[in-house]
């Protein structure tokens, strides 16, 4: 654990995000194409932040969560593009007088809201912990790199508004926490990530459950396919660089869906030696999706983002195109240039 991490404190939220999520009455909330446990849970949160002041939020995700994180909207206030035909970006945008947008502020990750929010006269809000992000696009950005997660930001949203988390937002925000720190295993986890979970457990959290829903409620399908998976895992670049391919072939033989692949890339993080894990997913023809891993002192985003993705130093991933075989050799190459000079990218 770099001492960066652990002495991360959160940096100040400008006065006047504070005060255009004040002074609003229609905000609309987004955030980033394929929504994870942080995305949903830190909107949501957010939601009834703005509804608990007496606003008429909305929230909408571009894709749905996978199935087993629904849990944390718990009123199902968040509205799913690619589920429902009748949701118009535009429309959206038009019937808003402020964005919100959390755990992304790279405005490509806005998928399908993009063209919409760009377009937008309105002003626009972000909260967000990635490295890469267009800091004018919003009128008021606080994004902190360094923070575990976009949830404990929201957490210091709620101190700063007065207002107390219910139990109910105190676990989306733990679920937020957990999911983006591997349940407090990564090197994320420091301080700050603690602390917080303490508090949204004094709120009313219990993890025991929580833990039983997220990480253990596999089906045995999904199973089969990891052990596929693991058998195919290489070892390479003596013994620093390991990766599998999960290809739609498997996927379908073993009838698991995309979001069943959630949690892959760590359970082949767990080999002595290696600096960089990664997971390669055909998610169509000659198109793969990539989650890099960085074990070491190497950052994997300088790889994501040499191939126009993103993320953190330690986790990052983006979406390549081309036959198998040259994806991974593209993979392997950006791996040996790093591996052989760090300071080309140091997590
Ligand atoms: P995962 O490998 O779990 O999908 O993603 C790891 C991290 O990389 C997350 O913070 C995620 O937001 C980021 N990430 C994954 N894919 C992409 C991508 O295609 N573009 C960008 N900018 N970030 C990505
Ligand atoms: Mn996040």
């Amino acid at each position: 654990m770099s001492a960066a991490q652990f002495s991360w404190s959160p940096g100040k939220i400008p006065a006047e995000l504070i005060e255009a999520l004040s002074a609003c009455k229609n905000p609309l909330i987004l955030s980033h194409v394929y929504p994870d446990g942080d995305a949903l849970g830190s909107a949501v949160s957010m939601h009834r932040l703005l509804q608990g002041l007496g606003k008429a939020p909305r929230t909408v995700m571009t894709h749905p969560v996978p199935e087993k994180l629904n849990f944390i909207d718990h009123d199902g206030v968040a509205e799913f593009l690619t589920e429902n035909p009748h949701l118009n970006p535009e429309d959206l945008v038009a019937e808003a007088d402020l964005i919100v947008v959390v755990d992304t502020s790279a405005p490509d990750r806005l998928g399908l809201m993009e063209p919409a929010v760009s377009a937008a006269s309105i002003p626009k809000v972000c909260i967000d912990h990635h490295l890469e992000g267009a800091f004018s696009f919003f009128s008021s950005i606080w994004c902190e790199p360094d923070s575990p997660a976009t949830g404990n930001l929201i957490l210091e949203v709620f101190n700063e508004m007065g207002v107390e988390p219910d139990t109910n937002t105190a676990e989306s925000l733990f679920v937020a926490l957990a999911t983006d720190t591997g349940w407090f295993r990564h090197s994320n986890a420091g301080y700050m990530a603690y602390q917080c979970a303490a508090r949204l457990v004094k709120l009313g959290v219990e993890p025991d459950p929580v833990y039983n829903r997220i990480f253990q409620s596999f089906s045995h399908e999904r199973t089969m396919a990891l052990g596929d998976l693991l058998n195919r895992s290489t070892l390479c670049l003596e013994g620093k660089v390991l990766y599998s391919v999960f290809t739609e072939e498997i996927r379908s033989k073993r009838g698991v869906s995309m979001e069943d692949l959630d949690g892959f890339v760590d359970s082949l993080g767990q080999v002595k030696g290696t600096e960089i894990v990664f997971l390669v997913v055909e998610v169509g023809p000659m198109r793969f999706k990539v989650s890099l891993r960085s074990r070491g002192d190497v950052s994997v985003h300088a790889i994501a983002s040499r191939f126009g993705g993103g993320g953190h130093a330690k986790a990052a991933g983006c979406r390549i195109e081309g036959a198998e075989e040259e994806v991974i050799s593209k993979l392997l190459e950006a791996c040996t240039d790093l591996l052989g000079d760090p300071a080309k990218g140091r997590a």
